[in-house]
């Protein structure tokens, strides 16, 4: 059985983060694992509340498990502040770890800042040059960047700027763009080439933990030995297939779901 780790945060209603990744992974007949890196307290309508776990208890428990089980891929998502994200790559770089999915979690969709303003230039120094691949969406990746990204070819630019802060291959979402075509189109870029993944947009308000979702896809598919181009293309279609069977589960944005 392969085995995958999400070092993420964890969200009371179930569609994002830990909670959304362990599901993933559970669909790709991956076993899943996690390091709970800070606690919210959110339903479908917003985040209320977060409790940042302390960084010796989030290391103890990246040793916990790297001390005992080998790991095929590991996810990383909310990350919170800078002390975390130091000692998250420091620990990782003592086990050097592979497969590693980073998802720079910033703003939740109900406008909750996920990752401190001043956490981001350790996110960019310390995490970044980690990662077998990042997945940020557009606004990400004008944080990271500070290129405003309107197109294709804006997605290219800054998917070359991020890959030149040292991470091996950057996937930037278009799915928050408004494109002519009516398609969410992804761009994956290895430091040679570009390749493009299109997916309908599907018209539905239920898209909590989408980004979440697909980061852990990608981690499952490269625990199951799939080359980066082919985890991202599945990886793809199961979050089209998840949230073409999004649904309601309270007042606000419902999840996606989960199956294979
Ligand atoms: N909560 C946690 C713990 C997350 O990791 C994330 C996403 O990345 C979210 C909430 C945000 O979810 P969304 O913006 O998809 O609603």
């Amino acid at each position: 059985m392969k085995k995958a780790l999400t070092i993420a945060g964890s969200d009371t209603c179930g569609g994002a983060g830990i909670q959304a990744d362990l599901k993933t992974f559970s669909a790709h007949g991956v076993y899943g694992m996690s390091v709970i890196t800070a606690v919210t307290a959110q339903n479908t309508q917003g985040v209320f509340g977060v409790l940042d776990v302390t960084v010796d208890i989030i290391e103890k428990q990246i040793d916990a498990i790297f001390d005992d089980i080998d790991v095929d891929a590991v996810k990383i998502g909310m990350v919170s502040q800078t002390d975390t994200i130091k000692t998250i790559a420091s620990t990782l770089k003592k086990y050097s770890t592979k497969n590693i999915v980073l998802d720079p979690v910033m703003i939740s969709k109900s406008g909750y800042d996920l990752l401190k303003p001043e956490a981001k230039e350790a996110l960019i120094s310390e995490l970044i040059p980690l990662a077998t691949i990042i997945t940020p969406n557009a606004p990400e990746a004008e944080v990271i960047t500070g290129i405003k990204i309107e197109s294709i070819q804006d997605m290219e630019e800054a998917a070359k700027k991020i890959y030149d802060l040292g991470v091996e291959n950057v996937l930037v979402k278009g799915g928050h763009l408004s494109l002519e075509s009516k398609e969410a189109i992804d761009v994956l870029y290895n430091g040679q080439d570009f390749r493009y993944y299109k997916s309908p947009i599907i018209e539905t308000k239920n898209t909590h933990g989408t980004g979440c979702t697909l980061s852990s896809a990608i981690a499952s598919n490269l625990a199951l030995g799939n080359n980066i181009e082919r985890s991202v293309e599945l990886a793809k279609s199961y979050i089209t297939i998840a949230i073409e069977n999004s649904f309601s589960i309270g007042k606000g944005v419902g999840p996606t779901h989960h199956f294979y």
